[in-house]
């Protein structure tokens, strides 16, 4: 009977943050008109929203080969923005230049600019909290003097000199309480070195669309008898996400695509809750219901 078959949810607060899906506009609309569009890396952590932007005729470039570099091709920069430097060499050999960085990442790296300079006539230091080598990181450390240094977690304490001024931000996608708990050791820590006001400033950078996600996978993966996480294999906020979601609910299974769901897995269940990453589209996690419930009809 109908009626007692599980149901089937989208998550709500799941589907591209405003960046990405900003970025993703950008592109759609330039191919939509005459002449080659490029993205300089990937415009989202996603393969089925790559390869779907790819068969609209996106290219994907790599930071490291010039052939994009050329005049009168169409560069888009993704939301994770780029140094100016990049913006330069682009604007040198006349390539038109989309800038699509997101306006949260924008406002980020006019902070570390200002500190840096301020930072730099002090003789103080910029710590940026998040991945060496991430592509908002590579950009943050372009707007900077030179007097930054990049810390991951609490292992690489010991970079940062605590006798100095500090000025402190993280990556907007950080886990923010990884990042609350490495400013508590560093504010201790400074205190100890330099007195009980040590010249210590913390910004709270981590992205909202990004951090309000935590709560809200937890109450939806504690609301479902199952969860089917739909996400790139490359996206480091599916991986975080997801491992948020087998925490709350063991019975959480990780998908890229409808194809990989197993009618094993809904065998007697009164609910089935679908989520996604910050980089996985709705229109994959709709295909990825719609393919649930029809295992679910013949099971
Ligand atoms: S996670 Fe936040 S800062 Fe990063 S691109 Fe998305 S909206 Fe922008």
């Amino acid at each position: 009977m109908d009626h007692l078959k599980p149901k089937v949810e989208i998550d709500p607060s799941a589907g591209f943050c405003s960046g990405v899906r900003r970025a993703i506009e950008v592109a759609e609309q330039l191919l939509s008109q005459p002449g080659g569009v490029a993205c300089l890396g990937e415009i989202v952590h996603n393969e089925s929203e790559l390869s779907r932007l790819r068969h609209l005729g996106l290219k994907i470039l790599d930071h490291g080969v010039d052939s994009g570099f050329a005049p009168g091709n169409k560069v888009i920069i993704r939301a994770h923005g780029e140094p100016p430097a990049t913006f330069e060499r682009l604007k040198s050999v006349g390539a038109g230049v989309y800038d699509a960085t997101c306006p949260v990442v924008i406002k980020l790296q006019q902070k570390v600019s200002i500190a840096s300079a301020a930072m730099k006539e002090n003789g103080g230091t910029v710590v940026i909290f998040g991945k060496p080598g991430h592509p908002e990181v590579t950009g943050l450390l372009g707007y900077s003097s030179g007097n930054v240094v990049v810390v991951s977690g609490q292992d690489d304490l010991e970079l940062v000199d605590l006798s100095k001024p500090l000025r402190i931000f993280s990556q907007t996608t950080s886990d923010l309480e990884a990042y609350r708990k490495f400013c508590d050791t560093i504010q201790s820590g400074a205190e100890k070195v330099s007195g009980s006001t040590p010249d210590v400033i913390i910004y709270q950078t981590v992205c909202g669309q990004v951090s309000r996600r935590k709560p809200d996978i937890e109450r939806f993966a504690s609301s479902h008898d199952v969860i089917v996480f739909v996400s790139g294999s490359e996206s480091s906020n599916g991986k975080y996400l997801s491992g948020i979601s087998k925490r709350c609910n063991p019975r959480t299974f990780v998908v890229t695509g409808a194809g990989q769901v197993k009618p094993g897995w809904f065998e007697e269940i009164s609910s089935v809750g679908v989520s996604g990453a910050t980089s996985t589209p709705v229109w994959l996690m709709q295909q990825v219901a719609a393919e649930i419930t029809e295992m679910i009809k013949k099971n």
